[in-house]
């Protein structure tokens, strides 16, 4: 049986944490469905199209990765392409209740899919899409935190606000 995995998330944009663990997972899994969420009640600082064209072009070294966006249960989407993993990159400690949570939550919805979490490379243990947001506002130094794509994206979007 293939392994399909599906790796979850806001990618508000995608940083270099997110394709590091997108990256070795695609090591690991045959495929892997990288999509956005976009039932989440944060508001998105990218639209979901600017997402996608973001993260098609920062993954299109990786054969086996396809990017999407879904805005229903993931376990439906997961069904939907036949996925029987979940891929979650973990950070810190106070990641863990959080993940531990979805992780029971897609259990009840369906016993079949398991999770499987991969920990951050250390040189990006403290960074998330809000962090780089927050400091692109202020111009500061990007380039080791997020694929040069990303950064000029930020760019153009604090510099037209
Ligand atoms: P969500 O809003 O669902 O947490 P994110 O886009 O913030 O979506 O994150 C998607 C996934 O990527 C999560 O599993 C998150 O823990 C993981 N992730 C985010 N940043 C990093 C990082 N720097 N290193 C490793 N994993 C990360």
């Amino acid at each position: 049986m293939a392994s399909i995995a599906v790796c979850p998330g806001s990618f508000d944009p995608i940083t270099n944490g997110h394709l590091d663990i997108i990256q070795r997972g695609a090591k690991i899994f045959d495929k892997i469905y990288v999509v956005i969420l976009s039932n989440s009640s944060k508001a998105p600082l990218f639209s979901v199209d600017e997402r996608l064209e973001l993260i098609k072009a920062v993954t299109k070294h990786l054969p086996n990765v396809e990017v999407d966006h879904f805005n229903d249960l993931l376990v439906e989407y997961a069904k939907s392409v036949n996925a029987n993993a979940i891929l979650r990159g973990l950070r810190a400690v106070s990641d863990f209740e959080y993940e531990m949570q979805i992780t029971s939550m897609n259990r009840v919805l369906d016993q079949d899919l398991e999770t499987f979490f991969m920990m951050t490379n250390s040189q990006y243990s403290f960074l998330s899409s809000s962090i780089v947001k927050e400091v692109a506002k202020y111009n500061a130094n990007i380039s080791d935190l997020v694929p040069k794509e990303v950064e000029i994206a930020l760019k153009k979007k604090y510099q037209n606000s």
